[in-house]
């Protein structure tokens, strides 16, 4: 099948060096390996991950040069020779999500564990991503976006709201129960306050500022506790829940290190404390005695596999979620990551690409 015509070149944001600087720049276009497809980004969300990946946060070292970027939704232009329809279709509305590839037959793909894969490759860390026109990705691992569904508002679903997702699944919280989400404001957080409320879950939203208190208790937070002017959040957040014994749950998508060291405190005798945001050089902590005495739960959750990305789409496809976004271009990138950095983002920035309606 012949499918559209695909430039030798394209629009991207590059940088050479962990730090940086980002040069918006021409690069070539890739062609996709025998079991990849080349996807044309239309859009695609920012998620803080890609500001670590610049920073050099974490103790695995990105490729570079690096395009980074993994919330890309857009179009399958080409694919490799053993892609079939029934994998991937030219012309598809497909996700480029964090996870690029994995092996698929390493005990932890065998069991469904694909994020676990002993050889990944990441967009936007160990390869390039969707901060660019045309993006490659493994056709097994691309997810498929239902008809109908808008690509820029559902860019951040292919991240952000996959691992919420995931990590409210795996916090067990049954409907009825209250879950705390920490950094309820954030691109993550604004989308665990709607997929608890659409799993049928009270959220507490804790995060700082009127603009993501309105914002969490818009989308359904029954709470809201800002970590900047609280004197006690323990305590506050106890009294949040009905019977004052804490949330069955929590969610912690935070990115500064101390809301690690807390949520075992206040997370109900029985709950789960659920570890997802990655801040730079962080431990979580929590206490010995009251732990045992509690019999609490500490698990961390990361991103989702093939049948949690399906599951998770189809709730936005459902209309049960809508993301609170912000279009920008491509070529606007830095203005999004100082924002980040200034903790002033409410929801998500989407970037548009040069050839995106
Ligand atoms: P974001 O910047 O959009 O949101 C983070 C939020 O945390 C902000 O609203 C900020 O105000 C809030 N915050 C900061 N300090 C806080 C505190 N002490 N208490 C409560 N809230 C606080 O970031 P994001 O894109 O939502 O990503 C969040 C984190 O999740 C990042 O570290 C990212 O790398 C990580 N992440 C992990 C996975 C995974 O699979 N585990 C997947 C995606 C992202
Ligand atoms: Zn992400």
């Amino acid at each position: 099948m012949s499918g559209p015509k695909i430039p030798t070149e394209q629009w991207a944001q590059v940088i050479d060096k962990v730090g940086g600087p980002l040069q918006y720049k021409k690069i070539p276009v890739a062609k996709p390996g025998p079991e990849e497809v080349l996807v044309n980004i239309k859009y695609s969300g920012v998620c803080h991950t890609d500001l670590h990946a610049v920073n050099g946060d974490w103790p695995i070292p990105t490729k570079l040069p690096l395009v980074g970027g993994h919330e890309g939704a857009g179009i399958v232009v080409a694919r490799g020779e053993l892609v079939t329809d029934d994998i991937c279709k030219i012309g598809e509305a497909v996700g480029v999500k964090w996870l690029n590839d994995s092996c698929l037959s390493c005990t932890f793909c065998q069991q469904a564990d694909e994020p676990l894969c002993l050889t990944p490759k990441l967009s936007g860390y160990t390869v390039d991503g969707s901060f660019q026109q045309y993006a490659i990705a493994s056709a097994r691992h691309v997810a498929h976006i239902p008809e109908g569904v808008p690509l820029d508002e559902v860019s951040p679903v292919l991240c952000a709201g996959i691992t919420v997702y995931k990590g409210l699944k795996e916090s067990g919280a049954k409907p009825g129960q209250t879950v705390a989400i920490v950094g309820a404001g954030g691109g993550l957080g604004s989308l665990a306050v709607q997929y608890a409320k659409a799993m049928g879950l009270h959220s507490i939203g804790i995060d700082s500022g009127e603009e993501k208190k309105a914002l969490a208790t818009k989308l359904g937070a029954s709470a809201f506790i800002d970590f900047a002017t609280s004197s006690d959040i323990v305590k506050d957040v106890k009294a949040a829940t009905k019977d004052g014994l804490g949330p069955h749950a929590v969610i912690l998508v935070a990115v500064n290190e101390k809301p690690f060291q807390q949520a075992a405190e206040y997370v109900r005798p029985r709950g789960t404390v659920i570890v997802i945001g990655l801040p730079a050089k962080a431990y979580i902590r929590a206490p010995v005695f009251e732990s045992v005495l509690k019999m609490i739960r500490i698990q961390a959750s990361y991103v989702g596999n093939r049948q949690d990305s399906e599951e998770a789409l189809d709730f936005f496809a459902r209309g049960l979620i809508k993301v609170p976004f912000k279009t920008v271009d491509l070529k606007d990138l830095p203005k999004v990551y100082e924002l980040m950095h200034a903790g002033q983002i409410a929801g998500r920035y989407v970037l548009k690409m040069p050839d995106a309606e």
